[in-house]
């Protein structure tokens, strides 16, 4: 291998065109939005950063698998090809496959969840937060300090509390604990792995309290490519032996395939309880489907079984990880604040730092999702206020702990110039920063606000 230059492991075999657009035409596309990148049509948008999620590009050995899907309705040879893989991953015994991660999230979470239950977290997703909060239960993040500090490094920023995960179990008791929920990577909180150690302490806490820990899986191979280079005792391990590792150290699963299962749609979850198992199961059939395909095609799952194989390869994970680490050192040099290091699958631009002269209130972090957009055509999403803002009594704002905007990499879909836009974009973003003016909405969903609502420039 050339260790100068990280090329992109494969070569493309079909192409999808991109519609290059003007940047009068797209100031009338996004006010069209009402100011809102998730409204957008996809076809007005150049390059996509909004989502890793469901966006990878599948490989030939995918689209050839797609072939031997098995549409049978019940025992179908592709679910058990699948289940066979999930089993060796992750090593439970109970798997139920879901249409996605929040469809694996619905099911367990309000099995787990209720009034008067807490969930505690490294940090909650947002679907995660939503199925807690709307099962009437509680949802409590307790990142690491250093997860708060955008500029501050640490090689595993995704850590959870480990002392205070302790002192709130003794807190509220261990059975009003739904389950504590540890996210590799941690995706709100940067896409920051999480190390073993950390795993491995959470696993022990919830052992001795007897709480359920369960594995936000959805980026698990990104996690162990940090785990190999940056924790002493794991160089020689296998990216695969990492997260199978990291896997025994849980009660159970979610995964959204959306991320590391390389595919366009598909999840799971993975438990190690029989009875729970069973209550999951019967709301999966009335829910999703029955219990071996869940809301998925046969097709779907044959391409989620090899996915989940790929994702391990030692040079798609290399050029996976530099590849995201180019775009977060380039926008570094250009002097725009991101969170340090730079995750796994995004980069996370602190909008705060960024528009300095914007409060909260006036949502910094949509601003520059619409100014990106206005500049260079570039969607991403807003993770700051707008996601994760709340109201007190009074209707004031109570701001989320960062402003933060995320520039998520699609997996096996970009090349080195379309990144290369991206920055050039930033670099002419940055030069008349102080003009930038904030939001304020106008319209809004009492769940999940950041998807339907409408905003109004200041
Ligand atoms: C995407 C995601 C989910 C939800 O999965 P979907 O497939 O989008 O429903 C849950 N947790 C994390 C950390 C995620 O990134």
């Amino acid at each position: 291998m050339h260790h100068k230059i990280t090329i992109e492991p494969f070569r493309i075999k079909a192409v999808e065109q991109i519609k290059l657009s003007t940047r009068e035409a797209r100031q009338q596309y996004l006010r069209q939005a009402a100011y809102n990148p998730f409204l957008l049509k996809s076809e007005q948008v150049i390059i996509d950063l909004l989502t890793d999620s469901g966006t990878s590009a599948m490989s030939a050995a995918q689209w050839s698998a797609l072939m031997r899907g098995d549409e049978s309705y019940a025992g179908a040879k592709s679910w058990e090809r699948l289940e066979a893989v999930i089993k060796d991953l992750t090593g439970f015994p109970y798997i139920l496959p879901t249409h996605q991660g929040r469809a694996a999230e619905h099911l367990l979470y309000t099995r787990l969840g209720g009034p008067g239950k807490i969930f505690i977290s490294n940090t909650h997703f947002d679907t995660t937060r939503a199925n807690i909060e709307y099962s009437g239960a509680q949802a409590i993040d307790i990142p690491i300090a250093e997860a708060r500090r955008p500029d501050h490094i640490h090689p595993f920023k995704g850590n959870i509390d480990t002392l205070k995960l302790g002192q709130l179990i003794e807190q509220h008791g261990a059975q009003s604990i739904g389950a504590v929920i540890l996210t590799v990577t941690n995706n709100s909180g940067g896409g920051q792995p999480v190390s073993m150690a950390n795993a491995r302490e959470v696993s022990r806490i919830c052992r001795q309290h007897g709480v359920r820990f369960i594995l936000d899986a959805c980026r698990i191979a990104e996690n162990a490519y940090f785990i190999k280079h940056r924790e002493p005792g794991y160089e020689d391990k296998s990216y695969r032996a990492i997260a199978q590792e990291m896997f025994r150290l849980a009660d159970g699963c979610i995964m959204s395939a959306k991320k590391d299962g390389l595919v366009n749609i598909g999840g799971f979850l993975a438990l190690n309880e029989l009875e729970l198992a069973l209550q999951c199961r019967t709301v999966l059939i009335i829910t999703e489907g029955y219990a071996t395909y869940g809301g998925l095609s046969g097709r779907d799952m044959e391409a989620m079984a090899v996915g989940l194989e790929e994702v391990f390869d030692p040079d798609y994970l290399h050029y996976r990880i530099a590849s995201t680490a180019y775009l977060g050192n380039k926008l570094y040099e250009l002097g725009v604040p991101i969170v340090r290091p730079v995750g796994g699958h995004a980069v996370y631009v602190d909008a705060q730092a960024c528009y300095p002269h914007i409060p909260p209130a006036q949502y910094p972090g949509q601003a520059l999702a619409c100014n990106l957009y206005i500049e260079g055509g570039i969607r991403c999403c807003e993770i700051g206020s707008v996601m994760f803002g709340k109201y007190d009594e009074s209707g004031k704002l109570i701001p989320a702990p960062m402003e933060l905007v995320r520039l998520a990499i699609p997996r096996r879909v970009y090349t080195q110039s379309h990144i290369d836009y991206v920055i050039a974009t930033f670099a002419e973003l940055m030069q008349h920063r102080e003009a930038a003016r904030g939001l304020r909405i106008t319209y809004e969903p009492p769940f999940l606000r950041h998807f339907t609502a409408r905003f109004e420039p200041l």
